[in-house]
């Protein structure tokens, strides 16, 4: 994908319909993506490594930089912190592509930065039922934490409404691909709009 202009992708969804593979997946095929990288309080899981999963920090220190106005967008999510610092996003953004694997809390934060342009894609397994086995699956989350996680899975999907695009993950090639499409589109289009490329 070559750096015409660099644009910024969100990937939401409720949890369990495989948001982070497919960010994971567009990282590895596309140089010029990289991942925001949020800091979190929520404890790291057996395969997660600090600073390429997650900057894992604690309640203390995230309130901090909460206070100290470092962050675009946070959240409070099954009853941790994600956030998304602004200097992280602004540094990156002169050099790459970046993709946010954020909730819809900070979908909308984010889009309220009207300097800002956003691809913004919701994506969705065909039934709760689903998203829920691909969560038993994953087996990483405690008997508590999947409770939660399933009980926000009807707020979650309502705001399917704020995103530019769905996406159904049934298939993981098929939803890969059909991001790309949307991908090339947008930045195509951005290209063709551009002062720069007159
Ligand atoms: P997990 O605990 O499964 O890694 O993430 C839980 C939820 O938090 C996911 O929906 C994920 O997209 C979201 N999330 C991760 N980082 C951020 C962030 O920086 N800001 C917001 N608002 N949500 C985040």
């Amino acid at each position: 994908m070559s750096n015409k202009e660099n644009i910024m992708i969100i990937l939401s969804s409720p949890s369990g319909v495989g948001k982070t593979t497919i960010t994971k997946k567009l990282q590895q095929k596309y140089q010029s993506f990289k991942i925001s990288v949020s800091h979190t309080t929520r404890p790291p899981r057996s395969n997660e490594v600090d600073g390429i999963d997650y900057h894992f920090v604690s309640k203390k220190k995230f309130e901090t930089l909460i206070k100290d106005k470092k962050f675009y967008e946070y959240a409070k999510i099954f009853d941790n912190y994600y956030g998304t610092l602004k200097n992280t996003v602004d540094m990156m953004l002169k050099q790459n592509d970046i993709i946010f694997d954020i909730d819809w809390q900070g979908t909308q934060q984010l889009t309220n930065f009207k300097n800002l342009k956003f691809i913004k894609i919701f994506l969705i397994t065909s039934s709760k039922e689903d998203s829920k086995n691909r969560l038993i699956n994953r087996n990483q989350n405690t008997k508590l934490e999947l409770e939660k996680r399933l009980k926000s899975y009807n707020n979650d999907i309502k705001h399917w409404k704020d995103y530019d695009y769905i996406v159904l993950n049934q298939n993981l090639e098929n939803c890969f691909q059909q991001i790309e499409k949307i991908i090339f589109s947008q930045k195509n289009k951005i290209f063709i709009n551009s002062p720069k490329a007159q």
